[in-house]
């Protein structure tokens, strides 16, 4: 099982885009996918169409009951080998609460170490804050994605989230390669050119040497979750999503081989 974690402490710059887009693409691979929204936002879970209320089961329950099994908490998604694990508004409390409940921080990691074990990938879909929801996600992963839009105020929230990562790695003592995926470019424009190589340029090959770009098939998350028709063509989005996700697993390639 590997696990990535698809993070940034920005919002709106195509987390949850990026989740469901390479999930989908591992699926389509015959990867057998858990994608788990940790968004009180629960973007991703109205996406697959599970309403707020009453509040599903899903991530929280992983918190309010420390042996739950992941199992009964998983659902199916209409889409072959992609599975998920809704977010609960409720979510949002868990921060507050984490002051008094020590020992929560690998929430997710035992959980995943007691019932991950029937999936290839797990995918996080981590909220925009740099908390316990966060922290989790970071413990538990074996590559960090950060999307992040190419516009320079996106550079401050990248170079944040990469000394998270950092902070991360250091108290953890085990590698946690970042990559970097530009979303939401657009090329025509000087600014978002000059953005992408500032980026490629400061953080090197943690970047993507591509951009995911805006794209107006993928501007609402409901889009990823259709299903594609035989022969349909993605659009320019998905297809480099599909790029994107052939270079991430180069790279884990690469972190595999450097490890054995
Ligand atoms: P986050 O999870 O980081 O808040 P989202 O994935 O929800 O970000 O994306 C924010 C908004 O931008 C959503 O409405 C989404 O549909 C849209 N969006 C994301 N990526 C693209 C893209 N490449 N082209 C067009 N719209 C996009
Ligand atoms: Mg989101």
């Amino acid at each position: 099982m590997r696990v990535w974690a698809i993070a940034n402490q920005k919002g709106g710059v195509g987390k949850t885009t990026t989740t469901l887009a390479l999930g989908r693409g591992l699926a389509m691979r015959g990867q057998r996918v858990l994608l788990m929204d940790l968004d009180p936002h629960s973007s991703l879970t109205r996406a697959f169409g599970l309403p707020a209320e009453p509040a599903p089961s899903g991530v929280l329950d992983l918190f309010d009951q420390p042996t739950a099994e992941l199992g009964p908490l998983v659902r199916e998604t209409g889409i072959d080998n992609l599975s998920f694990v809704a977010a609960q508004t409720a979510l949002a409390t868990l921060e507050r609460r984490s002051a008094t409940q020590p020992g929560l921080g690998m929430a997710l990691a035992n959980a995943l170490a007691r019932g991950g074990q029937d999936y290839d990938y797990v995918l996080f879909d981590c909220p925009p804050t740099l908390g316990l929801l966060m922290v989790n996600a970071l413990a538990a992963a074996d590559r960090v994605i950060i999307p992040t839009q190419t516009e320079p105020l996106a550079l401050h929230g990248l170079n944040g989230m990469c000394r998270t990562v950092d902070m991360i790695e250091r108290s953890r003592r085990r590698p946690l390669p970042a990559s970097v995926l530009p979303t939401l470019h657009d090329k025509r424009t000087r600014t978002g050119n000059d953005t992408l190589r500032q980026m490629q340029e400061t953080h090197g090959d943690r970047v993507w040497d591509d951009a995911i770009p805006n794209d107006t098939r993928i501007c609402s998350v409901d889009e990823l979750v259709k299903p594609l028709s035989a022969g349909q063509y993605p659009g320019r989005g998905l297809s480099a999503y599909r790029r994107a996700l052939e270079w991430l697993l180069g790279c884990d390639r690469v972190q595999m081989e450097q490890a054995a």
